[in-house]
């Protein structure tokens, strides 16, 4: 509730019909629906003696003329206290707008009980009616006063959010950006500009900001754009971008869907730079899936690409044959020169290896001395042959490590892929194959073929995880 008491024309003239009723008082109340009423009186504050059935009369004089002569007397007012000063005599009428609206009401209060004429109450009704006019201006004048102040509070809370939230959002690398349906132009925040190396303000239409996407995200994009427009859902995709700068950038697109009834209209969101987060990402999985001592593909790997050797997964081209080489003789080179020697005998084999299998899909370490070539669709059988000589003669060259010359040398065993043959059965079959070589003197290169090997001769089964004595992990080795 507030109150207006610096002297102005309506309180002089509400202190004019305040004499000309001989009342302790006068009031005007004026509504106002979002902050409370307005209040203005002449004479005695009225506050002395407001009781519980003055305020009723109050609220019904808002809607009708009310005259009370005694209040005491109302014989539907129960409950008035009799202590102390209290208002006796009551008048109010509602004041109407130019729009008929009731939008206060004039009040008088008297402590001592007053009978009004017929003539007395026209002329209150007459001095009513000269006084709405006055009063609507002064309600709207404070409604729009009020009005102005809260526009401001709320202009200074969203001028502090928005500089919270540019401050946060420098912070996350995170921008807004806003593309209207209906002619495809943008809106982006500063950030969202930086990320695409755009100057900042520049008129944008979505295709000048989808030539900036590298090719495969653009399509991506561009498939689940559409699928999010036709369902009017959200999405969320990373997706790489070139830079005006040259720069190939990361960044995380959220968006949603606004529509007009079934219609979508306008695709927003945030658009955030996740460059840094994908890089260590990349190179975290890169990490963990490398071999630490050679930098060759680890088991981990190994099993992942081996599990998909139909190809149907992550778009791989399938596989042609798995060969295993494993070292001949190394313990030798462990027990004789130490385990640095052996471990520079692993990262020549591992770089000689690479070489001679560029065209490999993958090369891995899956064992202490033991390596797993996994070929696709590009090598015929012949030359995968050959492929396994070229290994037992290259890894069967001296090799220099720790200031000596080492010798080693290598068996490998092939399994060719001959549907419907299963990781296990190719993995097993790539296995006994070098068993045999092993058995027939190492240095040389055995080829699976139906019936050779048995039970009894294989070296171990698949899964090599359960293998874990010869295939424990690469990177945890003990010498
Ligand atoms: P074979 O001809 O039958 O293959 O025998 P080998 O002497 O090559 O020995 P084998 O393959 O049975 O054993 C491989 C050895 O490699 C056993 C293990 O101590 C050693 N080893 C395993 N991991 C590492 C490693 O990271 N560094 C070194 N220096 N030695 C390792
Ligand atoms: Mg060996």
């Amino acid at each position: 509730m507030s109150a207006v008491s610096t002297p102005d024309p309506l309180v002089s003239m509400l202190e004019r019909i305040r004499r000309s009723f001989y009342v302790r008082a006068a009031q005007l109340r004026l509504m106002d629906d979002e902050d409370g009423p307005i209040e203005l009186s002449a004479g005695a504050p009225i506050a002395w003696a407001v009781s519980a059935a003055v305020h009723r009369l109050q609220r019904l004089a808002a809607t009708e003329t009310v005259i009370v002569p005694d209040v005491d007397r109302e014989a539907d007012l129960p409950g008035e206290t009799r202590d102390g000063p209290r208002i006796r005599f009551f008048a109010g009428i509602p004041l109407l707008s130019d729009k008929g609206k009731v939008f206060g009401v004039l009040s008088l209060y008297h402590s001592n009980p007053r009978w009004l004429t017929n003539a007395h109450v026209r002329a209150f009704e007459d001095l009513a009616a000269e006084l709405a006019p006055l009063a609507q201006c002064r309600r709207d004048a404070v409604t729009i006063a009020r009005l102005k102040h809260r526009i401001e509070r709320q202009a200074e809370t969203f001028a502090r959010s928005r500089d919270t939230f540019e401050r946060a959002a420098i912070g996350a690398r995170v921008g807004l950006w806003e593309c209207a349906l209906h002619d495809e132009s943008l809106t982006w925040s500063g950030q969202v500009y930086d990320m695409f190396g755009i100057a900042r303000g520049s008129r944008l239409v979505r295709q000048q900001s989808l030539e900036c996407y590298a090719s495969a995200s653009r399509g991506l994009l561009e498939r689940i754009r559409r699928e999010a427009l036709e369902r009017r859902q959200g999405f969320q995709l990373d997706a790489e971008i070139n830079a005006t700068s040259g720069a190939s950038r990361w960044i995380r697109i959220s968006a949603s869907v606004d529509c007009r009834g079934e219609r979508p209209i306008r695709l927003f969101g945030m658009k955030q730079d996740i460059t840094e987060q994908k890089l260590l990402l990349d190179q975290t999985r890169f990490l963990a899936q490398r071999d630490a001592m050679t930098g060759l593909a680890n088991r981990t790997q190994f099993e992942e690409r081996f599990a998909t050797l139909s190809g149907d997964l992550a778009g791989q081209p399938p596989i042609e044959a798995l060969i295993l080489v494993d070292l001949d003789g190394f313990k030798q080179v462990n027990d004789g020169y130490g385990h640095a020697a052996g471990d520079a005998c692993l990262k020549e084999s591992a770089l000689r290896l690479s070489a001679i299998c560029a065209q490999a899909e993958l090369v891995a370490r899956i064992g202490g001395d033991e390596f797993a070539i996994l070929l696709g669709p590009t090598f015929e059988r012949d030359a995968i042959d050959a492929l396994g000589q070229e290994i037992v003669a290259a890894l069967g060259q001296p090799m220099a490590g720790v200031g000596l010359v080492l010798q080693v040398g290598a068996s490998v065993g092939i399994a060719h892929v001959d549907p419907p043959c299963t990781p296990s059965d190719l993995f097993t079959q790539a296995d006994i194959a070098l068993y045999a070589a092993k058995a027939a003197g190492r240095g040389t290169v055995r080829t699976f073929v139906g019936g050779m090997g048995s039970d009894s001769e294989r070296r171990m089964p698949w899964p090599i995880a359960h293998s874990a004595e010869h295939f424990g992990s690469t990177q945890q080795t003990t010498h």
